[in-house]
């Protein structure tokens, strides 16, 4: 097969921890390697928070604007890659186009990182409940908590799986932290509730155990909110038994967008695509999902994971090894050689113990 001449078009989804390590990876890439490719990356425009900082925020120790990138064009110290400030609306795996608000966007290569969307999977929560990954959301409990007297503050795991799993632990600490600043800790029960049997990780649960325990915060296991009634403030479980609360913050049901939805095949009946581990690739040639949108099956017996944990430092690994990938298509186009969507890949970033 002749070499072939035309840059490989690779087009990154979302600038996100996936999407813009996926950049990243891009911009460090060897000179030979970047020369073969066209690199764009397509994220929502405006002011995004960085939702990992959601605790500091809720303790007071930083500010929403200071932890505020902005989706613009010329932004994010990028040189190699393009970045378009645009909303996808539709992604076309059979025309391998991108449909955005403002045109499309073909490519030979697509890299999803969109993160996840929130739906109402538990009747009443989303509206009765702080949202524990909106910093927004955060501002306004942290705003409560300093104005309430007295009551229950309830901090529950909405649905399984979720972004960032010590989230709600560490939210729990934040609220018992300002209560004890403000003085008034004595005069709150502040409760952790989770559909799963123990805390996580699920290699140590006791530290985080013995960390509510020493703090007086109560924890309730095998907990699944099944409805909220925002009238009598109460939250319902699966198994009949119900918590009165005075505010109530959650982890929202979150599954991968719609966008990714409708293109994708959902084989994680959750709402996730599952991506081969190795590479990133899913059963829709060309298109690899990294991220929060992905389910990546693993198989860390020591640590009792049979899927990776949904967090930005897995998005950031998952990023780079697709964009190896990605890379390694790129050579053999440019070579003239013929590659397959099931060859295996040069890259493999997981101990061979952990393969799913
Ligand atoms: C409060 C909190 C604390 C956390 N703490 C940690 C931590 O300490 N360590 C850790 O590893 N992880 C942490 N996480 C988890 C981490 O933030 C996520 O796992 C990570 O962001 C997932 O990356 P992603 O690229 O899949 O999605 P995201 O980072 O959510 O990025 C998705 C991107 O896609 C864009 N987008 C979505 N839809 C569209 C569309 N239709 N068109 C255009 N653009 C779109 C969004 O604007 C966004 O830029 C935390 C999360 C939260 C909420």
């Amino acid at each position: 097969m002749a070499a072939n001449n035309t840059k490989h078009k690779l087009v990154i989804l979302g600038a996100g921890f996936g999407g813009l390590t996926a950049a990243r990876a891009v911009e460090e890439a060897s000179e030979e390697d970047a020369a073969l490719l066209e690199a764009v990356l397509v994220s929502a425009p405006g002011p995004a928070v960085v939702g990992a900082f959601a605790p500091m925020v809720l303790k007071g120790k930083v500010k929403a604007e200071q932890v505020t990138r902005t989706v613009a064009p010329g932004g994010l110290n990028l040189s190699r890659v393009a970045l378009v400030p645009d909303v996808v609306q539709s992604i076309d795996t059979e025309n391998k186009v991108v449909r955005t608000k403002a045109g499309e966007i073909s490519y030979d290569d697509l890299v999803v990182s969109l993160g996840v969307e929130y739906y109402d999977a538990v009747p009443g929560l989303n509206d009765a409940a702080f949202n524990l990954c909106d910093t927004a959301d955060m501002v306004a409990l942290r705003g409560a908590l300093l104005r309430a007297e007295s009551g229950t503050v309830v901090v529950a795991v909405g649905s399984l799986p979720y972004k960032c799993p010590p989230l709600p632990y560490e939210a729990a600490f934040a609220v018992d932290a300002v209560l004890r600043e403000a003085g008034k800790r004595d005069a709150f029960r502040v409760v952790v509730t989770t559909p799963m049997a123990q805390a996580v990780p699920p290699f140590a649960p006791h530290v985080f155990q013995d960390m509510m325990a020493a703090k007086g915060i109560e924890f309730k296991t095998k907990a699944q909110p099944s409805a909220v009634d925002a009238v009598n403030k109460t939250v319902t479980f699966d198994d009949g038994e119900s918590l009165e609360y005075t505010l109530l913050a959650a982890t929202l049901p979150q599954r991968a967008p719609a966008v990714v939805r409708e293109a994708m095949p959902i084989d994680d009946p959750r709402g996730f695509v599952v991506v081969d581990p190795k590479s990133l690739r899913t059963s829709v040639p060309h298109v690899y999902v990294i991220g929060d949108s992905a389910t990546v099956k693993v198989n860390f017996a020591k640590a009792g994971l049979k899927v990776q944990p949904k967090a930005g430092k897995f998005a950031m690994v998952q990023a780079k090894t697709a964009v190896q990938a990605v890379l390694a298509d790129a050579r053999a186009a440019a070579a003239g050689e013929s590659t397959s969507w099931d060859a295996p890949v040069v890259a493999t970033w997981l101990p061979s113990t952990a393969q799913g």
